[in-house]
């Protein structure tokens, strides 16, 4: 893949791109079946990314007609990384296997490792038969929706697909490595003012944000809203954040320590409550919930803004999922796409059907949600929430780093890419959206280092 990585940063064409010979191998960080119980006996905390993921050379897989190879310059690390690498709440061959029995070209996706990673950018090399829309020498960020277009069900809706899955999660041949195989309604163009790391942090989590407050499928956040955002400068809570503020709505920031409080402000978001530092115990102990905590915090909103949220944005699950119930204004909504602090989650009913509130699920997004998204981060209008950056053989400590909740924003890696800050193609641009807004969360991270 050296070779591609000259060519690209030599501005080869496409054709000349399409005409180098494929490698044999390339590098990828994954996981093994041998390894799918090494941490049986091991508490939830104590499970290390470190110990699970490998970084090495694997075959190249076939390309089907309606893919395209991408040489992935950057990807990142989310959630599901951890939740792969821990093999937590099931291991992903599970996954795997299913995909296996469900075609000729699925049966490619089972084997003895798994290539994690599930968001990249980077530059299509090569494209199947069926492509049209993409070819190679194209610039791209990928969106992780995996679906087969020829089922009726992923019509209409294509999260609500029988066999919708995540790429690099539920499929194989995912975005932490040199190269990826993606289905081509997965590729977006690549925002031309960013860096390969900065455009590679925001597909999943944007665009998830996206379709949870945004979308008709879920919230629809109108202007005025109020939305009480947990997590506000986590993976999907920066973007949700900057969402909020780009849609009029009024945002309530929970995170849980003082630095964390002051990027929360210079993001624009002044209603802050710091969980941490005001002690919020929602659970007297692992059976039984404190009502008079759930008071305590929906007062505090309500000192904040002067009201209810019109939304909550919800995604740590067992820990505050009653109170987000509580908390939300009558007649209010609750969205969750997730539950990371358990998902057997606890809520009174009273306060739902009582004050006619509704919990609304969402999952990742459909192309056009993400399509959409990539569009106001290719407008400078959502700008991306890039923290740090590692290499590909540091992917156990970044996924360690998100386990742990040490990050704010994303974690970037550089797979091709040997250099931080290639890739902008449009500097005008930049210039005009400002550096400070696109590097805002990186400069926060680096100044509490030195
Ligand atoms: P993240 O970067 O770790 O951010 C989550 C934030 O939530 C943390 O920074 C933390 O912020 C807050 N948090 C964690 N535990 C909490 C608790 N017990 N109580 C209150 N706040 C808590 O992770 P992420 O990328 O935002 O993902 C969050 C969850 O969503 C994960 O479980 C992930 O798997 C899931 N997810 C689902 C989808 C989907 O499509 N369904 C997509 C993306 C992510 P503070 O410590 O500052 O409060």
């Amino acid at each position: 893949m050296q070779e591609f990585l000259e060519a690209i940063k030599n501005n080869a064409s496409g054709a000349e791109l399409a005409n180098m010979p494929l490698p044999k191998n390339y590098r990828a960080a994954f996981v093994r079946r041998d390894d799918m119980r090494m941490f049986d006996d091991v508490a939830s905390d104590d499970k290390d990314p470190r110990l699970a993921i490998h970084v090495d050379e694997v075959p190249v897989p076939e390309l089907a007609p309606d893919e395209a190879y991408v040489a992935v310059m950057a990807s990142s690390i989310n959630f599901n990384t951890v939740w792969s690498s821990i093999f937590e709440p099931l291991p992903t061959f599970g996954f795997l296997e299913r995909l296996g029995r469900e075609s000729i070209w699925g049966q490619r996706h089972n084997l003895p490792y798994h290539v994690l990673g599930s968001d990249g950018a980077g530059v299509v090399i090569r494209t199947g038969s069926a492509v049209r829309n993409w070819k190679p020498g194209d610039r791209v960020v990928i969106q992780c929706n995996y679906v087969d277009d020829q089922d009726p069900s992923s019509h209409n809706d294509s999260m609500k697909a029988a066999n919708q899955r995540i790429w690099g999660f539920e499929t194989n041949f995912g975005g932490l490595a040199d190269l990826t195989v993606v289905k081509a309604n997965q590729l977006m163009p690549k925002p031309s003012h960013l860096t390969w790391e900065e455009s590679s942090v925001n597909a999943l989590c944007a665009s998830t944000s996206y379709r949870m407050l945004v979308s008709n499928n879920a919230a629809s956040m109108k202007q005025g809203d109020t939305v009480l955002i947990w997590g506000a400068t986590g993976g999907l809570g920066g973007y949700a954040t900057q969402l909020v503020l780009n849609g009029g709505g009024i945002p309530v920031g929970v995170v849980s320590s003082a630095d964390k409080i002051e990027l929360l402000h210079e993001m624009g978001c002044e209603a802050v409550i710091d969980r941490k530092a005001e002690n919020f115990r929602f659970w007297r102990n692992e059976h039984e919930q404190d009502e008079s905590e759930w008071r305590r915090f929906g007062a505090r909103i309500r000192d904040l803004v002067g009201e209810d949220p019109d939304i909550v944005f919800e995604h740590p699950g067992r820990q505050t999922m009653g109170a987000s119930v509580f908390a939300a204004k009558r007649g209010g909504v609750i969205v969750t796409c997730a539950a990371t602090s358990g998902y057997m989650i606890e809520y009174d009913n009273r306060h739902l059907w009582m004050k006619l509130k509704q919990i609304v699920s969402s999952h990742f997004a459909n192309y056009g949600e993400a399509y959409a998204m990539n569009r106001l981060i290719d407008r400078g209008a959502i700008n991306p929430i890039l923290s740090a950056v590692y290499s590909l053989d540091q992917v156990g400590e970044a996924a360690y780093q998100v386990h742990h909740n040490l990050h704010e924003g994303k974690l970037g890696v550089l797979c091709l890419a040997d250099s931080e800050g290639e890739g902008i193609s449009d500097p005008e641009k930049r210039e005009r959206i400002g550096e400070e807004k696109i590097t805002m969360f990186r400069r926060h991270a680096d100044s509490l280092v030195h």
